[in-house]
């Protein structure tokens, strides 16, 4: 008996086996009829290699859907063969992309097997599965962004890769338990969507927010498409009664034309049923009636608006409706005429016209770009930007969440058209200012920009542009940027330009320290590079730079440094005391050995009591008992104190020095002062209010005056009003506030 069982059991497993060998051969033969692009011997070699090395690879896996793991690299690759039209390369790369990460293949194996084209190979697939990490639960998105846009830069194909296998676990989230599914789609929304986006991967972008939204809002979407599926009937008649005229004109000339009627995404009918609180039904623009031509590079621009006059020949267009990006390409490389005219029955009608190429631009991007290069006269708009994310990732801020924002508005949806004084036209995003037009010109005319003059009147700096505006930019050689500057720009490569230029001065600055801080070391007879690596790690900060700007503003003076380190066979050692100073606490310690003490509390300016003055505090800087400040005599506002770091600090210290004074605070103040801090962080959720202001209230016991706070997809920015007494309680604040979990960065208002 006991036998028989067993025979059972194992023909079921066979016929398992052989089940999934089966589907594994369709789908790889599936694979080998959508490559598009010419293999030679080696290709065809590698791919099938790829094959076998995967199926080997993975034999043990299998998905949550249960079918062996392998589909799954098939299916990536069939996509970018497919969908994207990549090369041989890539697909061998998304064969095993998830190799390297899940099985005992190492890169090695895979440079051994490849031959000569082993290291690009290797390189590739490195990259996905550094990228794979970039996801895990346990670090940080706007780290993780980086690292995306860092594998970006240096092999594009790398990303493309990813949207296909993303997109394919997208279409096959239903096995994924639900909170799966949510933080899947929500990652995908955050990053994947925008950047297909970008990459002028149209069709990509589409599918990914419509698969999101089944998982976001799945009763509009299902209720979408089912009312979609209702009017299909009525609105392919209403089409082809459309096109009917059209067709019958069109016909008559020496070109080959098609045309398709789809309707929109769900996503957007549902955004615009949102939008403008309309009911389905009365959505007129449910769907886009396309008309692609079959003509040559130098044609087509002709024959696009040839094509235009004859639809509006037969159906009244909407002239403010008229989108000609044709002529001018959005700036992800999208190439098409719109028009919307009204048709049959009174109902608006999209009509997109555009050629061959255009339409495979329009629905591959970044990957159609590569089979024209050159063909179009058009510029290529990816190199221009790939161009400003290297830019920007040469010049990170410290900050990621800074560094993640900046690019966000880098993928922008939309854009203002602007020109030079000689009538060159630029691209720019959509609320960017005349400082941003400055730099995207060339960085020094962004750094010595001085003034701005939008159609001969001249604007602020930070004056947002309007499509059409003519702008000049004033220039001025000893003109420098402040942090000011970045609340006056909004592109990224703008604002790294700015950041690496004040970096640039924190080291001009801590210059004479470092050379300072060298011949100390020197007499000690310690190696130079390892005590400064040393000196960097033990007080905490994030660069040399950093530490010898803080020696320049005497935040931390070599004396202290030395009482807390020694020499000891050749190296620099930490002095074990029991009191250890570290560079928060010198900071908020009084300063004892530095000052004499002044009358408490009160202001000294030119050695005088600040009673004898007619004074109050600058609401540019909000200074607090503490603070390194200084006096300035306004023309007509008295005498203002300014924190020394005030953003408008230098340019009074430079222009107006003979109206500077000299002024110290007492110490231990009775008073409070307002001041505001930017609590920038990860958004986990509800509870992060709570967090802050219990940490500010009941454990630093300060008084918050008001508190603001904006959530964007995965972080916030938090803005606190303050009454501190002194700067001591300032940073001690801010310290605590940095510790807290989450919280990536705290810096003070206009410091
Ligand atoms: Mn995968």
């Amino acid at each position: 008996m006991a036998e028989t069982v067993d025979t059972i059991i194992e023909e079921k497993q066979l016929s398992q086996e052989e089940q999934d060998k089966q589907a594994i051969t369709r789908n790889y033969r599936r694979l080998l009829e959508s490559i598009k692009s010419n293999m030679d011997e080696t290709d065809k070699n590698n791919v099938r290699l790829a094959f076998e090395l995967a199926v080997e690879a993975h034999k043990e896996q299998r998905r949550k859907s249960g079918e062996p793991y392998v589909l799954h690299p098939i299916e990536v690759a069939r996509i970018c063969a497919e969908e994207i039209g990549l090369g041989p390369t890539a697909i061998i790369c998304a064969l095993l992309h998830d190799t390297v990460e899940d099985t005992p293949v190492t890169l090695e194996d895979i440079k051994e097997r490849f031959g000569e084209r082993g290291d690009n190979i290797a390189k590739i697939v490195d990259g996905l599965t550094k990228l794979d990490h970039a996801y895990s639960a346990t670090s940080k998105q706007a780290e993780n962004f980086r690292k995306v846009l860092l594998t970006l830069v240096q092999d594009v194909r790398v990303v493309l890769i990813k949207m296909a296998d993303r997109l394919h676990n997208m279409r096959t989230l239903g096995a994924m338990p639900r909170h799966k599914q949510l933080k899947i789609a929500a990652e995908t929304s955050y990053i994947y969507a925008p950047l297909a986006h970008r990459l002028g991967l149209y069709s990509f972008k589409t599918e990914f927010e419509d698969l999101c939204m089944k998982i976001t809002e799945p009763e509009m979407y299902h209720s979408i498409a089912k009312k979609l599926n209702e009017t299909k009937r009525a609105r392919l008649d209403y089409i082809n009664n459309f096109i009917e005229p059209i067709q019958k004109n069109l016909d008559e000339e020496l070109f080959s034309y098609r045309t398709t009627g789809r309707p929109k995404s769900i996503y957007s009918i549902s955004n615009k049923i949102k939008k403008k609180d309309t009911p389905f039904e009365e959505i007129y623009d449910l769907f886009a009636i396309r008309i692609i031509v079959n003509v040559p590079p130098k044609k087509e621009k002709s024959v696009c608006w040839q094509v235009y006059s004859e639809v509006t020949d037969i159906y009244r267009p909407i002239p403010e409706r008229l989108k000609d990006w044709v002529t001018t390409p959005k700036s992800n490389g999208y190439e098409s005429l719109h028009t919307t005219v009204i048709g049959p029955d009174g109902r608006f009608v999209e009509v997109q016209i555009r050629s061959e190429r255009m339409n495979e631009i329009a629905e591959r991007g970044f990957a159609a770009h590569w089979k024209y290069k050159g063909v179009s006269s058009q510029p290529n708009v990816y190199d221009t930007w790939l161009d400003s994310v290297r830019d920007m990732l040469e010049n990170p801020g410290e900050d990621a969440v800074e560094f993640l924002s900046d690019f966000k508005t880098n993928l922008f949806q939309e854009e203002v058209y602007v020109f030079t004084p000689n009538g060159d036209m630029k691209t720019l995003p959509k609320g960017a200012t005349a400082l941003d037009f400055a730099f995207s010109i060339h960085t020094d005319l962004g750094y010595h920009c001085t003034g701005v003059k939008v159609d001969n009147r001249i604007v602020p700096m930070g004056h947002p542009l309007k499509n059409g505006d003519r702008i000049e930019i004033i220039t001025n050689p000893k003109q420098k940027p402040s942090e000011a500057w970045l609340k006056m720009v909004k592109t990224g490569r703008a604002r790294s330009k700015i950041r690496s230029s004040m970096k640039e001065e924190r080291r001009k600055q801590g210059e004479f320290s470092k050379e300072a801080l060298e011949r100390k070391l020197k007499n000690l007879k310690v190696d130079y590079e390892e005590s400064v690596e040393l000196l960097v790690k033990q007080f905490n900060y994030n660069s040399r730079i950093d530490l010898f700007y803080d020696i320049s503003l005497d935040k931390l003076t070599i004396p202290n440094i030395f009482k807390q380190f020694q020499e000891q066979d050749g190296k620099l050692v930490v002095i074990e005391t029991e009191e250890k100073v570290t560079k928060s606490e010198e900071e908020i310690l009084p300063k004892k050995s530095r000052r004499k003490p002044l009358e408490p509390g009160k202001l000294l300016i030119n050695d005088e009591p600040g009673s004898l003055y007619d004074y109050s505090l600058a609401s540019c800087c909000n200074p607090v008992s503490g603070d390194r400040i200084f006096g300035y005599l306004t023309a007509s506002a008295g005498l203002k104190i300014h924190r020394t770091t005030c953003p408008n600090a230098t340019n009074l210290m430079a222009n107006y020095g003979y109206r500077i004074m000299r002024a110290e605070w007492g110490r231990a103040s009775e008073t409070e002062f307002v001041t505001t801090l930017n609590i920038k962080g990860i958004d986990d959720g509800p509870g992060v209010i709570q967090r802050l202001t219990n940490k500010i209230s009941n454990q630093l016991k300060l008084n918050i005056r008001s508190l603001s706070i904006a959530g964007n997809q995965g972080y916030y920015e938090a803005k606190v009003s303050l009454l501190v007494p002194n700067t001591d309680q300032l940073y001690l604040a801010m310290e605590a506030l940095k510790n807290l979990d989450n919280v990536s960065n705290v810096t003070r208002e206009d410091s």
